[in-house]
């Protein structure tokens, strides 16, 4: 979708989301099974209250650091939420636990680990999602889609996250069949997960799809689409494809 011109955040929203509910609509499901997750990184603070004005209450942001210093500039709105979306390291797992609403990027024990005993100590739970490496090589981050399982057994162990589905990052460019082949991988996923008792948690929920896209991913059944460029505009070049795709 072009979305350029120079319009208000909240105008960009709706118009992302009206999209997101015609995707659902021709894939014959309900546009309401579909969460808009706005992606606010990179972007001043004074964005995500407009949105919030208008009653958008949970926000994605890839950077713990950059989440927590959102965060912390809005403790005057107690219903923000926070969803934090990219890679953690171990020793950001503290910060997450004491704010985070949901962390989409969890693809290993060690962080588990990490987080459940912050989390104990927080007396606080967060709900995960499982990051699958659906593209081959190309990603830093994430699981293969055949290590998913094991992972998904050994946190039954970890009784402060709450697993609540899988999130991938497709492929990036502009060959539809190769980011179609990455959502349903994680799609086949799901249903080896749903059907797997050994597994912890539940597995309803599918983070897929992003400003370029998410009507695809909706197609291929996302529950959850994570949009920044569309929403608050582009982004500063080399600030967060680089992060996952090291070279393009
Ligand atoms: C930045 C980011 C997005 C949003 O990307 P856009 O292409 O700007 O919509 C989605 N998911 C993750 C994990 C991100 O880091």
């Amino acid at each position: 979708m072009a979305m350029t011109e120079p319009t208000g955040v909240w105008e960009r929203y709706q118009r992302v989301r009206a999209a997101v509910d015609a995707a659902a609509e021709r894939a014959g499901r309900r546009p309401e099974d579909v969460t808009l997750l706005p992606v606010s990184k990179t972007k001043p603070v004074e964005l995500v209250r407009e949105l919030h004005a208008h009653g958008v209450t949970t926000f994605g942001e890839n950077k713990v650091q950059e989440a927590l210093g959102k965060h912390e500039q809005t403790t005057d709105l107690p219903d923000l939420r926070w969803a934090v979306i990219g890679h953690l390291q171990t020793n950001k797992a503290r910060d997450v636990a004491r704010f985070a609403a949901e962390f989409q990027a969890l693809d290993s024990v060690k962080v588990a680990r990490a987080l459940e005993k912050r989390l104990q100590a927080e007396g606080r739970s967060l709900d995960v999602h499982l990051q699958v490496n659906s593209s081959g090589e190309e990603s830093k981050f994430g699981l293969p889609p055949e290590e998913v399982p094991a992972l998904a057994h050994e946190l039954t162990a970890f009784d402060s996250l709450r697993v609540v589905g899988l999130m991938t990052l497709a492929a990036p460019g502009p060959d539809t069949a190769v980011v179609r082949a990455c959502f349903e991988r994680v799609r086949e996923l799901q249903r080896r997960l749903l059907d797997d008792d050994r597994a912890a948690g539940s597995y309803t929920q599918l983070s897929m799809g992003m400003s370029g896209d998410f009507e695809l991913a909706i197609e291929c059944g996302s529950t959850c689409v994570r949009v920044g460029t569309a929403i608050f505009g582009e982004r500063p070049p080399q600030n967060d494809y680089q992060h996952y795709w090291p070279e393009r």
